[in-house]
């Protein structure tokens, strides 16, 4: 197949490798704001993502939506320690990125020559302000009803009876937020005259425990998850 060259010259093979895992990603044509696309690369083993543009990219809320529909049927992922990680396009080490918006502190790998962002989906929803931490009586309400949750950091179990943040990675308890989440779906129904079915007091019992799915007892509650489900509930055509 002949190389596609990108706007920055580079030539690239069709089918990006994950930087995480090695697996082919599904590509992904997402319209942007204020206008046109971008092609965002899914791993769905890694629930990761691989930005060609090295800046933060807006995507619509529509694009937003499709994002997290892409995630959500993918399937469990595979949380891998994230050590040395090549550039899919020059193979030269990624360079880790500590950054910070708002209160919400994210992390995402470069390429050091400009060629693109690999984002874990998890840290995409913290640069994003989808996950916010849980304040100390959400968890109250959350221990009631979950025993232990996943980290959404990590992916370590975290007993809830015991454990205030995650001990492996010392993560807070973080889950979906359902008023980003509301605001995503009105600001989709604005463009369209589909109308969602929006409850945001349901996403938060679900969050916390009162409509969380019984069916895996013993499995960690997994509030990202979770999220994207009851997010996908609201959808018009659903
Ligand atoms: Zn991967
Ligand atoms: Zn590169
Ligand atoms: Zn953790």
């Amino acid at each position: 197949m002949p190389p596609v060259t990108d706007a920055l010259g580079g030539a690239f093979d069709a089918s990006t490798r994950c930087p995480g895992c090695g697996a082919s990603m599904a590509s992904l044509v997402l319209q942007r704001t204020p206008h046109g696309e971008v092609v965002v690369d899914l791993c769905v083993r890694c629930h990761a993502l691989w930005f060609d543009a090295f800046e933060s990219v807006r995507l619509t809320p529509a694009a937003t939506l499709a994002l997290f529909e892409a995630v959500r049927v993918a399937r469990e992922p595979v949380r891998a320690e994230q050590k040395s990680l090549a550039c899919p396009r020059c193979r030269a080490g990624l360079v880790e990125t500590r950054d910070v918006r708002h209160t919400t502190r994210f992390v995402y790998w470069r390429c050091p020559r400009g060629h693109g962002r690999f984002t874990p989906f998890v840290q995409f929803l913290r640069e994003k302000d989808f996950l916010r931490p849980l304040a100390p009586r959400e968890i109250e309400r959350l221990k009631v009803h979950v025993r232990s949750i996943r980290c959404t950091g990590c992916g370590a179990p975290v007993d809830l009876a015991r454990d205030a943040r995650c001990p492996y990675c010392a993560g807070p308890i973080e889950a979906f937020d359902a008023g980003a989440a509301a605001a995503t779906v009105r600001a989709l129904e604005e463009r369209t005259t589909a109308r969602a079915r929006i409850d945001v007091n349901g996403l938060a019992d679900a969050l916390l425990g009162a409509g969380a799915p019984r069916s895996r007892v013993g499995t960690p509650l997994d509030l990202v998850e979770t999220g994207l489900h009851v997010l996908a509930s609201w959808l018009p055509g659903r």
